[in-house]
C-alpha cells in the first residue's frame, strides 16, 4: 500500500514511455469550446477525482488521448487484462476498458489514466445470493457493468481471470497454491442484482443440485457417477480417503 500511496498523481509519464496509438481525430469526442483550463485540472487532480476529469478532458481533442496499449515503469497494459489496483484504500480487481492519458496545463506532461470495469468477489453480491455463498469460490471473480478511472500508479500487479475449466486443470496440475490466478463463470448487473447466465444454466453437482465450487472437496459415487459434497453425504475428508470405490446412499437403498 505504501508503495502506491508514494506515486501520487503528480507523477506523470513523459512522451517516450507512451506508445501512441493509432487514433483518427474523428474518434474523439469533437466540441469547439475550450472548457478545459489549468485550475480544473489542479484542482480535480488533486482530488484524484479521475472520473470527472475524464469526462472533462474527453471533450478536448488536444486535452485527450486513448491508447491502445501503454508502458509504465517497465510493465505494458493492455485493453482486456485484468488488474488488481489500490483503489479508496481497498484492494480491487477490474479489467482495462480503455487507456487514455490527460494533457496537464501546468507543464505539458501526460497524466495516465485507465478506465476499469469491476469484478465482484462473493462478498460483493447482494444478500439475496446469501444461500448459494456454498457454491461460490474465494477466488470467484463477477464482471459488472460498474466502471472508474484510476491513475496508473493505482496499479498493484496483474491477475489471470480464467474460465472454470482452465482453472479446474490449473488446480489438477497442483499449483493451487499460486496466487493472482482467479476464475469468471458469471457476470453480476448491480442494478438488477442478477446473476448471468442464471445459476439453473450452469454445471451442477451432487444430489443437492448446486453449482460446483473448486474450492470444496467432493466423493464421487461409482454408480449414479455423481460428485457429491462431504457433508451432504455425512463424511469426513479423513473418511472417505479410506474408500476406494464409493456407492452414495442414495444408490445403496
Ligand atoms: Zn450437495
Ligand atoms: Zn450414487
Amino acid at each position: 500500500m505504501a508503495e502506491v500511496e508514494k506515486e501520487s498523481s503528480n507523477e506523470k509519464l513523459s512522451k517516450d514511455q507512451i506508445e501512441q496509438d493509432e487514433k483518427t481525430q474523428e474518434d474523439f469526442q469533437k466540441n469547439g469550446e475550450q472548457i478545459f483550463n489549468q485550475e480544473m485540472f489542479e484542482e480535480l487532480a488533486k482530488q484524484k477525482n479521475y472520473n470527472a476529469l475524464a469526462k472533462i478532458a474527453e471533450k478536448d481533442k488536444t486535452q485527450f488521448k486513448i491508447f491502445k496499449r501503454l508502458k509504465w515503469k517497465g510493465q505494458l497494459y493492455q485493453i482486456n487484462e485484468s488488474i488488481r489496483v489500490n483503489f479508496q484504500d481497498t484492494l480491487r480487481i477490474g479489467i482495462i476498458k480503455r487507456i487514455t492519458s490527460i494533457k496537464s496545463f501546468i507543464d505539458n506532461q501526460e497524466l495516465p489514466l485507465l478506465q476499469l470495469n469491476w469484478y465482484y468477489s462473493k462478498m460483493d453480491l447482494d444478500s439475496q445470493w446469501e444461500r448459494y455463498m456454498k457454491c461460490f469460490s474465494e477466488y470467484e471473480l463477477f464482471l459488472t457493468e460498474i466502471s472508474d478511472f484510476i491513475f496508473i500508479g493505482q496499479i498493484i500487479d496483474k491477475v489471470k481471470v480464467l474460465s472454470l475449466n482452465e482453472y479446474d486443470s490449473f488446480l489438477d496440475d497442483d499449483i493451487s497454491g499460486q496466487n493472482r490466478l482467479f476464475f469468471m463463470r458469471c457476470t453480476y448487473n448491480s442494478e438488477k442484482k442478477s446473476i448471468n447466465p442464471n445459476l439453473n444454466e450452469l454445471e451442477k453437482v451432487c444430489f443437492c443440485e448446486m453449482p460446483q465450487n473448486p474450492d470444496l472437496v467432493y466423493i464421487f459415487c461409482e454408480s449414479c457417477k455423481k460428485w457429491l459434497h462431504m457433508d451432504c453425504v455425512h463424511l469426513t475428508e479423513d473418511e472417505a480417503k479410506n474408500i476406494e470405490e464409493y456407492i452414495c446412499v442414495q444408490c445403496n437403498k
